[in-house]
């Protein structure tokens, strides 16, 4: 949803009702939903719907005396109507012909056009969707790299971080203090996002599918990223605090943090759990790893900066810039306190991220340990009039489109999968990123052999080198190229010959 002020400083809502928003609407639940729930809410819904509505059913009906006659009236009204319309228009034909086909959003904002015709299209995809076989995708797949230690990696999914606000891509504001000082620390330039709101952007994401390709019926019924990595013999963990994984997590073991139970009352509160809830679990279950000396993949899907109650999101003590807007109405909030708010969320994940280096560092001796952070969407912070998101993506501005990325690596896990950092601390800045890079560079950082792999689209690719076997259990092209280059491979030599040769440097 996008609210905002118009120009004489009164607040309205622009909500487009698109497909998308009414599926937000069918997979929201209750907590996310009594977010938006405050007096003002219910004074709008009363006084401008409920009233109205009541006096409508009070006015009498004068029906027509035959049902003949009532349809003959009708239609000579439409007739006469639509006769108007197409005498005025007709001397500029030209004009009007092509613009609804080039302005898609026409049909998203026509009521009740829009939201009759895309809420019986959500209602059919949501409970009567069509009967599609579930696709098994990467089934061959195998983690292919003997020679490593076991591997403990975290992959945390951010919720409506937007790149704009992190001092690394140039804001004003320091964001970021609990990681800056980090090493092996890598943040990617802006990254273009599949979609601008979550059941959107989660599903493309953990999909083989692009956003050029992608298809919502594909994606729900096809093995996920989180799939594939189980079949390739990692274990596999999912922590959401987000209220859910939109489907990529459901045939793996997870959980759902419930906000409601008394074990979570430390970190929850009116429904909603501080992430830091999701670092006790992190905590539990590299536990298990560690004792088993297992690969272990886990997931943390963060609530992050889910609006717009951002002040929900921090604990009170750890709020950095203020004043703040400590409201579900925002609209009665200044945008600076928006703002505020909103930069606070962000440094709370910071703080989250740091807290995740620093657990996953006490175990970098025997094991190979590393983050990676990506969030789905962005967020509209008052520019152009917008709040929130969920903007149709062919008019979303910059701020939903494009989200942080960053990841940190062990040493050990440094030195196991031979990355030089110089190399991708320079390709992280300089690239063009969107979120079609994030299956396939998953896959090829946890060294997941599968034909599914695209090594085009894997961000890690030109500075490391992986030492796989191909199919037939012989040595890959690139171990080829070292012996070709006359060197037998050993870490240091590897190394030694990556700067040499600057083409395997590449971005
Ligand atoms: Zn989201």
């Amino acid at each position: 949803m996008s609210s905002g002020k118009n120009l004489h400083g009164l607040p309205w809502r622009v909500v487009s009702f698109d497909y998308d928003m009414m599926i937000n609407l069918l997979q929201t639940n209750v907590s996310e939903a009594k977010a938006y729930y405050s007096w003002v809410a219910v004074f709008v819904v009363l006084f401008l719907g409920v009233v109205p509505a009541i006096i409508l059913l009070k006015c009498k009906l004068v029906w027509p005396k035959t049902y003949l006659g009532g349809l003959g009236s009708r239609v000579l009204i439409l007739v006469v109507a639509i006769s108007t319309i197409g005498l005025i228009s007709l001397p500029y034909y030209q004009n009007y012909a092509s613009i609804a086909r080039n302005n898609n959003m026409l049909r998203k904002e026509i009521s009740p056009y829009n939201y009759v015709w895309y809420g019986i299209k959500a209602i059919r995809q949501t409970y009567f969707p069509k009967q599609v076989e579930f696709t098994k995708l990467g089934e061959d797949s195998i983690i292919d790299n003997p020679q490593e230690r076991p591997e403990i990696f975290v992959i945390v999914l951010g919720e409506t971080a937007r790149a704009n606000n992190f001092n690394s891509n140039g804001y004003h504001r320091d964001t970021t203090p609990y990681t800056e000082q980090e090493k092996h620390f890598i943040r990617f330039a802006p990254v273009k996002t599949c979609g601008t709101a979550t059941a959107v952007s989660v599903p493309c994401m953990f999909s083989n599918l692009t956003k050029a390709s992608y298809d919502e019926d594909k994606a729900y019924n096809q093995s996920s990223l989180v799939d594939i990595l189980e079949y390739s013999g990692y274990k596999v963990a999912w922590y959401d605090n987000d209220g859910g994984c939109k489907g990529v997590c459901k045939r793996v073991p997870h959980e759902v943090i419930n906000p409601y139970a008394a074990e979570n009352s430390k970190y929850c509160k009116d429904g909603s759990c501080y992430d830091a809830i999701l670092l006790d679990r992190l905590h539990d279950r590299i536990h298990v790893a560690l004792k088993n000396k297992e690969h272990t993949v886990i997931f943390l899907h963060l609530i992050g900066s889910h609006g717009p109650t951002y002040y929900q999101r921090v604990p009170k003590d750890q709020v950095l810039f203020t004043p703040t807007c400590d409201r579900a109405d925002i609209e009665n909030c200044k945008v600076e306190e928006i703002v505020n708010s909103y930069d606070n969320t962000i440094a709370y994940t910071d703080y989250i991220l740091k807290g995740v280096v620093d657990t996953l560092e006490e175990h970098s001796q025997d094991f190979g340990t590393a983050m990676f952070y990506i969030s789905d969407h962005g967020e509209s912070l008052g520019e152009y009039g917008l709040f929130l998101h969920g903007t149709p993506y062919s008019v979303a501005p910059n701020t939903q489109t494009h989200v942080p990325m960053m990841g940190w690596f062990s040493k050990s896990f440094i030195d196991d999968h031979n990355m030089n950092m110089e190399c991708l601390s320079k390709n992280a800045k300089s690239g063009d990123f969107s979120q079609d890079n994030f299956f396939h560079s998953m896959l090829g950082i946890l060294d997941v052999n599968t034909k599914l792999y695209d090594d085009n689209l894997d961000v890690f690719k030109s500075c490391r080198i992986w030492i796989k076997h191909d199919t037939k259990g012989d040595i890959n092209t690139v171990f080829k190229e070292q012996l070709y280059l006359g060197k037998k491979y050993n870490n240091s030599k590897v190394k030694t010959s990556m700067v040499q040769n600057p083409s395997l440097n590449k971005g």
